[in-house]
């Protein structure tokens, strides 16, 4: 299977409302061209110097996001161009992004990443701590950053009804948080959630941003 087949045929999979975030992590900038030439024109990176790299090198018109975990040191590096930081797992992360896209006068997009999942290693805040973002009302005190959504990994597992459950529970935690703050602006409503081995499961509990990288590009080579 090619690129561009692997492409279309996820597309057919994917209603209308929900957009494809193409993970290209690892792969060649000629492998990006390929999904570029097929109409693609989101990627997905997880590594700063990475994405700078091919973000110098390939056209313009492609929206990079940053799905990776960020250090607070590299921030500055994405700032000026990136569409959507989808792994935003601290307070104190998004202080510093405020503060780095401030310096530069440019408001910049972020998910909250949301823990779900019943490992240890998955990084996020807890939904309490969610929450009590909008409770206390924080985000307005952060003119830089705008907080399009939430975002959420599943468990690693063949349990389908596991990863639903998941699923499930971040998709009501974003519509309590969209029901419930008055504050929440008209640009939270981004939920980002589904890989290649999920995103099925993903979309029919309600994610509007899949991130899909080996069932494009084949397995990555570490
Ligand atoms: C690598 C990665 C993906 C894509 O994973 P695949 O299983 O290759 O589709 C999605 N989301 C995040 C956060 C990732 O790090």
């Amino acid at each position: 299977m090619s690129i561009a087949s692997n492409i279309q045929y996820i597309k057919t999979q994917l209603p209308g409302n929900v957009r494809l975030v193409c993970v290209s992590k690892f792969h060649p900038v000629e492998a990006l061209q390929e999904a570029y030439n097929a109409g693609q024109r989101v990627f997905g990176e997880s590594k700063v110097q990475e994405m700078d790299e091919k973000h110098e090198a390939l056209p313009k018109d492609i929206e990079w996001h940053f799905i990776g975990h960020l250090q607070s040191n590299k921030i500055k590096y994405i700032v000026p161009y990136v569409t959507l930081i989808h792994g935003v797992d601290s307070e104190k992360l998004l202080l510093e992004i405020n503060k780095q896209a401030e310096k530069i006068g440019r408001k910049v997009n972020c998910l909250l990443q949301v823990y779900i999942a019943q490992e240890e290693t998955k990084f996020g805040f807890l939904p309490e701590e969610v929450l009590t973002l909008f409770e206390a009302d924080k985000l307005n005190e952060l003119p830089y950053v705008s907080v399009c959504g939430l975002m959420g990994m599943a468990s690693n597992t063949d349990d389908s009804g596991q990863i639903k459950k998941e699923f499930g529970a971040l998709k009501r935690l974003f519509d309590t948080i969209r029901a419930n703050y008055p504050s929440v602006p008209d640009s939270f409503k981004e939920l980002s959630m589904g890989m290649s081995g999920d995103y099925v499961y993903a979309v029919e509990e309600g994610s509007s941003l899949v991130r899909i990288g080996s069932a494009i590009f084949g397995p990555r080579l570490y």
